[in-house]
């Protein structure tokens, strides 16, 4: 859309500029009414393709009217040769010396004949197919001394021959109006380097500063664009390769390239375009092949033919930067804004220029300087454009590393949630094969390890709370004929049976059970005193008496003896002392004739 729209402008343009450009031939006279007078509506103008024609042969076509009047100061690229007439007539006895200038440096030779009545002609070269200091002043456009005598027409022929596009702004000055325009003219020249050179030693530090390529690319841009137009202006062959017609002719379409390839290059990095358009960046990427191809052929190129294919191409380059902007603008990428803003001020000055290239638009002021006012805004709405994506890229990423801050975070926490998850089963594992060890296999009672281990707090818990504390050493009776009679497994099945009517009989209070090994069984009755322990003890044989053990269709009774013993929390320090009374007062149940419960000696 924004191309069509912009289209249209320079068309508008180009009518515009081309209606006032006709107008009819006539002699010119200088009267002192202009000390600076442009040419072209003075000029008649004649085309030789062949580029063979001499003086003499100009001279008979215009006498014979062959020559016609002059449309337009840029006739696009021509082969041959372009012959131009004027008569003059000076009748200002105080202005004898006249200089021409053409107010355009790319012509490659220019021939200048003045033909007096009497028959003399002066003639004079020019163009920077000749070594700069050839010119009548040393000076970026090609200029001559005329000296024009008083009050005789002269006729004034110009013979120019270029590969680049025949342009001929021709004017005529008298030496102190040339001084004028001519430091104007500097003046705004060096207003448009100063600020190109201020935006590039600029960008150059952020470049260095901040090492994004794009300021890189963006400086390649600038100082390749500010060499074409330094090129253009005359000013390379003025100052930097006076020395070199040869260059000064290759410059334009080299310079063209290098600068299309530092836009391409800019304008992929600066959209993101491999991300954000990947077809695009390949379009631009098959540009900048071509503007590097180009570049090369140059050297061997007819310079006429690589400035017209590098100056067309400057057209869909361009075009396609606009394009990729405004893609990339409708994907949301907001710094493309100021970027498309800036390319549309530089189109519009370089549509300026390559259409008076081609000899679409005269050259006047609104085209000449179009280029420096529209390339200058542009250049530093690129400069701006650059911080602005410089500063919006910086908060992408800032909101990036918090996000990836706060994922991280999250997933911190999750790790730690399974790991203390993992440490609790392992825990439980634990606790649960510890268990397991305390366990006896047989009776599932807890061994003997645990009985002493669970011993020591109930001693000290008695010792501070000075409350009872009784255990209990428990024996079956001849056991061993019941295992000589049944067998071990019925054995075996007794000893459960046992270990579980213990374990019933022991459940209404606070105690610890074990199997103490074999037949034997030992609890602690915590706040229990002898006497609580020898109920309890009694209450044990009779749940035996009552309840005999049926195993493998058998009846068999059981009886046990107990020892009991109240232990005495001052004086016995561990368990040892405790088990060895328990265990004398059993030794003294079993002497009494067994089922039945003895009770150790209270200390004396
Ligand atoms: P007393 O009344 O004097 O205690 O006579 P007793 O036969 O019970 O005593 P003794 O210490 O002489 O014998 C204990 C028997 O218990 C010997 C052993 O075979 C038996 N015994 C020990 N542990 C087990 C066991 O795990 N299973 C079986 N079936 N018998 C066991
Ligand atoms: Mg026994
Ligand atoms: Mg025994």
């Amino acid at each position: 859309m924004a191309t069509r729209t912009v289209a249209l402008t320079w068309l508008a343009l180009v009518l515009l500029l081309l209606t006032g450009a006709a107008s009819a031939k006539r002699p010119l006279v200088l009267d002192g009414s202009s000390p600076d007078i442009l040419l072209h509506p003075y000029l008649s103008h004649l085309h030789d393709p062949e580029g063979r024609a001499s003086l003499a042969e100009a001279v008979e076509l215009e006498s014979r009217g062959r020559f016609a009047p002059l449309q337009s100061t840029a006739l696009g690229f021509q082969p041959g040769a372009t012959w131009l007439h004027a008569r003059v007539t000076n009748l200002q006895p105080q202005e004898p010396r006249w200089l021409l200038v053409q107010r355009f440096a790319l012509s490659d030779r220019l021939d200048v004949y003045l033909r007096h009545p009497d028959g003399r002609v002066t003639h004079q070269a020019g163009g920077d197919a000749l070594a700069f200091d050839a010119r009548s002043i040393p000076y970026r456009h090609p200029n001559f001394w005329l000296h024009l005598p008083l009050d005789q027409p002269v006729d004034l022929f110009i013979r120019i021959e270029s590969e680049s596009s025949m342009q001929i702004p021709f004017v005529l000055q008298t030496p102190t109006a040339f001084t004028g325009v001519a430091g104007d003219a500097q003046l705004g020249i060096g207003l448009y380097y100063g600020i190109l050179l201020a935006l590039l030693f600029y960008n150059l530090v952020l470049w260095v500063s901040l090492r994004d390529a794009n300021y890189f690319w963006y400086v390649f841009h600038i100082a390749a664009f500010g060499m074409v137009l330094f090129a253009l202006n005359g000013l390379g062959f003025e100052y930097l390769w006076p020395e070199s017609p040869r260059f000064a002719q290759l410059s334009v379409p080299l310079l063209i390239c290098l600068a299309q390839i530092g836009k391409q290059q800019f304008a992929r990095a600066f959209l993101d375009l491999r991300i954000r358009w990947s077809f695009g960046d390949r379009v631009s990427l098959v540009l900048m092949v071509f503007f590097v191809l180009l570049g090369i052929a140059t050297l061997w190129m007819p310079i006429g033919l690589s400035t017209r294919i590098a100056s067309a191409a400057v057209f869909p380059s361009i075009g396609w930067i606009v394009v990729s902007s405004i893609v990339v603008i409708r994907a949301g990428y907001k710094p493309a804004w100021l970027f498309l803003l800036a390319w549309a001020m530089f189109l519009l000055g370089t549509a300026m220029f390559a259409a008076i290239a081609f000899g679409l638009v005269p050259k006047n002021f609104v085209t000449e300087y179009g280029v420096q006012i529209g390339s200058a805004i542009e250049m530093l709405l690129l400069s701006v454009a650059l911080g602005y994506r410089y500063s919006s890229l910086r908060n992408e990423n800032e909101r990036i590393v918090q996000a990836a801050k706060l994922e991280l975070e999250q997933k911190v926490e999750r790790r730690t949630s399974e790991l203390s998850n993992a440490l609790a089963q392992l825990g439980d594992a634990h606790a649960r094969l510890r268990e397991s060890s305390q366990r006896d296999s047989l009776t599932g009672l807890h061994t003997r390890s645990y009985f002493r281990e669970a011993y020591t707090p109930l001693l000290s818990q008695a010792r501070e709370q000075r409350e009872p504390l009784s255990i209990l050493m428990i024996d079956i009776d001849h056991f061993k004929r019941i295992n000589d009679h049944y067998g071990h497994l019925t054995g075996d099945e007794c000893l459960r049976s046992a270990a579980h009517r213990i374990g019933q009989a022991l459940r209404p209070y606070r105690a610890e059970l074990a199997r103490f090994g074999g037949e034997e069984f030992v609890a602690a009755l915590p706040g229990m005193d002898r006497d609580a322990a020898r109920d309890v003890a009694e209450r044990i044989l009779a749940q035996l008496r009552e309840l005999p053990c049926l195993a493998h269709e058998h009846v068999i009774p059981l009886t046990a003896s107990i020892g009991v013993h109240q232990v005495d929390p001052q004086r016995e320090r561990g368990i040892e002392a405790a088990l060895g009374h328990a265990d004398q007062a059993l030794y003294d149940a079993k002497n009494r004739g067994r089922d039945r419960v003895c009770v150790s000696a209270p200390p004396a």
